[in-house]
């Protein structure tokens, strides 16, 4: 007997051939079959009297043959069989084209035909329809699944093809989720699910199946992420004792947040604990995340532990070398830049300093992750603005040493419930509070009418002591769209427009020293209206910058442009954040408005998910975690909810699933993670 592993070719009515096109779609195995969801559904449910069949919509009625079917050959050796059905309104004349055996069709028999309703309103045709011995449809006079189709692949096909394979299995489906969450959630059984699901009875059928399957797999992947979660508890970390903090704490030019210091002590906790850190640590801009970081290196640095600090530019990683210095110093910590630019004389005084372990906090781009850097006793791995950086990268690093801890940050707020799934087997700890006397950025849309009163408010800015700047979306030459570009147009602002005052540019295509020099300037005071592309979207920190001018506005998603904008009102001061933007477009308008009525980042990223998905943020999500295929994390929040709460509860009783009644979910658990290549 088959079981859902067995090669679609092996049930009955599939057959070699409808495999192979089954394959391109990488549908394998009945499990496959059965879950390959549709994409949409057509209601075939109603049956038209003939007369009343909607011209040019594709329609179905039951009918009988009236006449013996005629047939010719046309040019090219085509078979064209007509024939003609009636019921009690009309006449309904079929042609089928190259099904020669239409010929045999009978007088008297009846038939669902389904198909394009042509001709007109006192003569209707189809061509080709689908048609079914009435009594016995499957495929008419129902809502149809409608699946996605690639290359040789017929909708047809596919719906006969999930019809055996639903047929196939119907004993074989086993009901995964415990009884009592199935009947606490009024969840219907898995065979009325899948059946449901494919071929609905009724759309309430159809939203019964779904919420089902939806439940299934949110509940199946939070057992999944948890199992990779409870299986790191084997391995030791660094080993790490606790200690008072309270000498860091009286190193600070201010006091911590009470968020702030929760975070410290999640990871503190963490590293003194039996197994490696792995956290990620989520705050909105400027919400003081790095010293989240630096109390961590100083806490490894007492336990006789060296840190690397990634970040993902250079400008970012010399100005933590910038800031962390001269705190971490003081307790004799010594620290080192390590990026691509660092001169080779340098560098390998870095690497004997990584590798004696003199050094005890190395910060650098990915230059860290080159082979030739070995060190000492590497125990802690900070990443800085996680979704630059791939997994792979943060691993990379990690096997610098054995099972470092390893911390992420990252200033894309994101509902908790939404980072469990998306940050997987990360714990996660949240800064939900900005350091206080921060003044919110007012934030204002403007179009290219306004832009000499903007000039205007710089130079009145820049003459009270403060800086600005201006950001563009293209490097160099005014492209095609009319795009501003920093080179350019940074250089027409010296020119023409602030003569009198210093403007820099920074860009990513410039080299390393001259990014740096012009960044060094600015935070120096020396220039005062910098002029970029994104480069500086990531964490550059010059509190005397009051204005940030976005050029081409629409271009951005909202949680960058909240980025963007977090590189202002950073102290106590007034700020402001311009977004200019001469599209008109309903959503872009909307979309920009939003930004200048909130400055909460967390308000922000819902917005993005809400109008754009989570596309982003499964764009950088950790590489093999399953995919979803039924479960979509904005509109299904509220199962997602009941499903990781059920879910956890359970686990709780039973946290590896070697209980015998969930051996079954153990399974599968496993097979949905396996397939992703996350539990190898
Ligand atoms: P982000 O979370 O965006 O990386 P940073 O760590 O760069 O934020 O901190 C932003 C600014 O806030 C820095 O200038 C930092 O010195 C300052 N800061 C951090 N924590 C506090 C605090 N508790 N009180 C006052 N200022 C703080
Ligand atoms: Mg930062």
């Amino acid at each position: 007997m088959a079981d859902l592993n067995t090669n679609v070719r092996y049930i009955k009515g599939i057959g070699e051939t409808r495999a192979k096109a089954l394959e391109k779609l990488g549908v394998h195995t009945l499990r496959d079959l059965i879950g390959f969801f549709p994409r949409r559904y057509e209601d075939r449910s109603v049956i038209y009297p003939i007369a009343e069949l909607p011209v040019g919509e594709t329609a179905c009625c039951r009918a009988m043959i009236a006449a013996v079917p005629t047939s010719r050959r046309i040019p090219g050796g085509r078979t064209v069989v007509k024939v003609r059905a009636v019921d009690e309104t009309g006449t309904l004349d079929v042609t089928f084209f190259n099904q020669a055996y239409r010929q045999s069709l009978r007088p008297g028999d009846s038939f669902v035909f389904c198909g394009k309703v042509e001709g007109n309103l006192l003569r209707r045709q189809m061509v080709n329809p689908l048609m079914e011995p009435d009594g016995q449809h499957q495929l008419t006079g129902r809502i149809m699944p409608v699946y996605p189709l690639t290359r040789g692949v017929s909708q047809l096909l596919l719906q006969k093809a999930v019809r055996q394979g639903l047929d196939a299995c119907r004993e074989l489906l086993p009901d995964v989720l415990p009884d009592a969450v199935r009947m606490t959630h009024q969840l219907c059984y898995v065979n009325y699910a899948y059946e449901n699901i494919h071929f609905p009875a009724s759309f309430e059928a159809l939203a019964q199946a779904h919420r089902r399957l939806v439940f299934e797999e949110l509940f199946l992947v939070t057992c999944g992420l948890h199992l990779l979660r409870s299986r790191r508890v084997d391995v030791a970390g660094p080993m790490c004792r606790a200690a008072d903090m309270q000498p860091f704490y009286d190193a600070l030019p201010f006091p911590l947040t009470d968020a702030q210091r929760r975070a410290i002590g999640d990871a503190v906790g963490d590293m003194t604990s039996s197994r490696p850190m792995n956290r990620l640590c989520q705050g909105d801009v400027g919400s003081g995340k790095t010293m989240v970081a630096a109390a961590c290196v100083w806490f490894a640095a007492r336990n006789g532990w060296q840190s690397a600090l990634m970040a993902p530019t250079e400008i970012l990683a010399r100005q933590h070398y910038e800031n962390l210095t001269p705190l971490l110093e003081r307790f004799g910590i010594s620290c080192a830049l390590l990026t691509g630019s660092t001169k080779v004389k340098e560098r390998r005084a870095i690497l004997e300093g990584l590798s004696d372990g003199s050094i005890g906090l190395c910060i650098g781009t990915h230059a860290l992750l080159t082979e030739d850097v070995q060190y000492q006793r590497l125990g802690l791995v900070v990443t800085d603005e996680q979704h630059r950086f791939g997994v792979a990268q943060r691993s990379a690093l990690g096997q610098k040493a054995e099972n470092p801890h390893m911390l992420v940050l990252s200033a894309t707020p994101i509902p908790r419930t939404l980072a469990l799934m998306i940050y997987g087997d990360l714990d996660l700890s949240v800064i939900d509070q900005l350091p206080p006397g921060r003044t919110p950025v007012a934030t204002y849309l403007i179009r290219e009418d306004k832009r000499a009163r903007l000039y205007a408010f710089v130079r009145k800015q820049v003459a009270q002591g403060r800086q600005v700047y201006i950001v563009c979306p293209a490097v160099d030459q005014e492209d095609p769209e009319g795009l501003k570009a920093a080179e350019q147009y940074g250089r027409q602002l010296q020119e023409e427009v602030f003569p009198d005052l210093r403007v820099g540019i920074v860009h990513g295509k410039q080299k390393a020293r001259d990014k740096q020099g012009v960044m060094a300037a600015f935070a120096a005071g020396e220039v005062d209206v910098l002029v970029s592309t994104t480069v500086i979207e990531v964490g550059v920190d010059v509190p005397n910058a009051s204005v940030m001018v976005i050029e081409n506005a629409e271009r951005y998603g909202l949680s960058a442009l909240h980025q963007l904008r977090g590189r202002v009102g950073r102290g106590a001061a007034e700020s402001w954040c311009f977004l200019v933007s001469d599209n008109t477009g309903e959503a872009v308008q909307k979309r920009l408005k939003f930004l200048c009525s909130t400055t909460d980042g967390f308000a922000v990223a819902q917005y993005d998910l809400e109008t754009r998905g989570p596309g982003d943020f499964f764009g950088s999500r950790q590489h093999g975690l399953p995919t979803l295929q039924i479960a979509d994390l904005m509109n299904d929040t509220r199962t997602l909810h009941a499903a990781q709460s059920e879910a956890l509860a359970m686990l709780a009783e039973d946290p590896l699933l070697q209980a015998p009644e969930h051996a079954l979910l153990a399974a599968q658990v496993q097979q949905m993670f396996d397939k992703a290549g996350a539990m190898n």
